[in-house]
Parts: C-alpha cells; sequence; structure tokens
C-alpha cells in the first residue's frame, strides 16, 4: 500500500523573506471567486484561492422543520462544513470528523452576526460547505465564500464576511500560509471580519506570537481582508455586468 511522506522543506522562508512557493510576506495567492453557479440552490458561489477548491451553497430561509426547531423571533442557521474524500493527498475517510465538525462550527459562527436573522422569525437558514480540494486555509476561503453565497440568495445582510489566515515563519510574520506553512510553520492565526466596519467574527491562533507580532498580524489580516472584500463585491457584480451585456447586445 502507497504510504504519502510529506517532507518538511529545508527552508521555509530566506533570510530576505522569500517564501517556500516563492511569495513574498505580504503576498496573498491567487483568488477567483464566481456567484449563482448552483441552480438548484437559493444561493452559491465557488473560490479558488491558491490550490483550494471550495462550493458553498445557501438553502432557506425556509420554514423550519420540524416545527420544534424554529426559533420565534429569528432564523435559524445551520452550517455543515465538509471535506470530499478526494480533496486531500490520501484519500479520507469520508464523512464527518472532529475537524470538520469543529469548522462548521466556527464557520457558523463567523457568519451569523452578519445576518438579520431577526427579519426571518421561524425559519432554516442552511448553509453549506464543501472543500472539493484543500491546500490551507479551507475555513477563511469557506467562510468567504459562504458569506458570498448568502449574498447571492438575497438573505439580508449587515454585511459580508471577508476571512484569511495569518501566520508566523520564524520571525517573519506572512500573509495566507501555503500548505507547507500550515504544517511546518511557527503560528497560524485564521480571522473573519464583518466588514465594513470590521467586527471580527472568527479569530483563532494556533502557536505562539509575541504581543507586537499578534498586533502586526492581526493589522495585515485586515488589509488583506479589504482585499478580499474587494474581489468579493466584484463576483456580486459581475452577473449583473454580463446580463446589462446581454441586454445590450439583445436591443441591438
Ligand atoms: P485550514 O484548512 O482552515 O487551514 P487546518 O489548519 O485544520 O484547516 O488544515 C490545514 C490543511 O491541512 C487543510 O487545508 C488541508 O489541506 C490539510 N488537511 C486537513 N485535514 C486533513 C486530512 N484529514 N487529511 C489530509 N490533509 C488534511
Amino acid at each position: 500500500m502507497p504510504i504519502f511522506v510529506e517532507t518538511k522543506p529545508e527552508v521555509l522562508i530566506t533570510e530576505d523573506g522569500v517564501r517556500v512557493d516563492g511569495r513574498g510576506p505580504l503576498d496573498l495567492r491567487p483568488i477567483k471567486m464566481e456567484v449563482g453557479i448552483l441552480s438548484r440552490a437559493d444561493g452559491s458561489a465557488y473560490i479558488e484561492w491558491g490550490g483550494n477548491r471550495i462550493l458553498a451553497a445557501v438553502y432557506g430561509p425556509r420554514e423550519a422543520k420540524p416545527k420544534h426547531i424554529a426559533l420565534p423571533d429569528r432564523a435559524l442557521v445551520r452550517c455543515r462544513y465538509m471535506m470530499a474524500p478526494f480533496s486531500t493527498l490520501e484519500r479520507r475517510k469520508p464523512g464527518p470528523d472532529r475537524r470538520s465538525v469543529e469548522l462548521s462550527k466556527v464557520i457558523r459562527e463567523a457568519l451569523v452576526p452578519s445576518i438579520f436573522l431577526e427579519e426571518y422569525p421561524g425559519t432554516v437558514i442552511d448553509v453549506f460547505v464543501e472543500v472539493l480540494r484543500s491546500d490551507a486555509g479551507t475555513r477563511v476561503a469557506g467562510t468567504t465564500a459562504a458569506s458570498l453565497a448568502l449574498a447571492n440568495a438575497g438573505i439580508a445582510l449587515r454585511g459580508r464576511v471577508a476571512a484569511v489566515a495569518v501566520g508566523r515563519v520564524g520571525d517573519w510574520i506572512v500573509v495566507d500560509p501555503g500548505h507547507d506553512e500550515d504544517m511546518w510553520g511557527d503560528a497560524d492565526m485564521p480571522v473573519a471580519f464583518l466588514m465594513e466596519d470590521k467586527e471580527i467574527t472568527l479569530l483563532q491562533l494556533d502557536g505562539p506570537m509575541t504581543e507586537e507580532q499578534f498586533r502586526e498580524a492581526l493589522s495585515l489580516a485586515e488589509k488583506c481582508a479589504e482585499i478580499i472584500y474587494e474581489a468579493q463585491r466584484e463576483a456580486l457584480r459581475r452577473p449583473l455586468i454580463l446580463a446589462e451585456r446581454r441586454v445590450a447586445e439583445e436591443g441591438r
């Protein structure tokens, strides 16, 4: 039976700050987003972020069934994060595990403050995050895509949630850790912001940082979130732009 052994690169970052995948400390990986790609769901989004490939789908708000789960004064939000069996280097055991239960919870908690829940009493909003291919940072990429899918579903939102991870490799604070950095770096810190007022809805820290490093990391995360927020806006505008073009062409 083949055994997959991942080896630690000799150097994760050079003295002058060149990272193992060639990026500088402040470079995000390439990000591409698209909305409305699943016609059966009320809202959907697809994101490519580095090597991550993630689909997010939203159903609802729908009448809560069975009735006893309904909340009289607001919508109930459920979230399921799943990794496809073929999403990792080694075939995963299909189905939920402890990690996916945790990530479902943190993604849900990152999104809930963005939704005007009280607009939809007695209903359920279901959010699905399906990781087709994983390459570090799936919780932040999944959160970013899920927020887009909520917007695409036309759900009343206070704002969108843009999420990104920052990390520490030796003395360097780097944005958007890649797979090797996630595995062998010194610290990893996923952060989600409810834009525009930049309320933090998720912050986890795995590994040690000094207070100064933490402040630098948080400030870099904020700057990256702005870029991601802008990319979300463009993705939401794109079908509109296409529709406008189509109407213009038909009118000719
Ligand atoms: P995140 O994807 O949010 O960074 P983790 O830090 O838990 O979450 O995981 C980092 C990366 O490790 C994942 O993106 C994925 O590429 C890989 N990974 C996680 N779980 C598994 C697994 N069960 N098998 C193989 N690779 C995994």
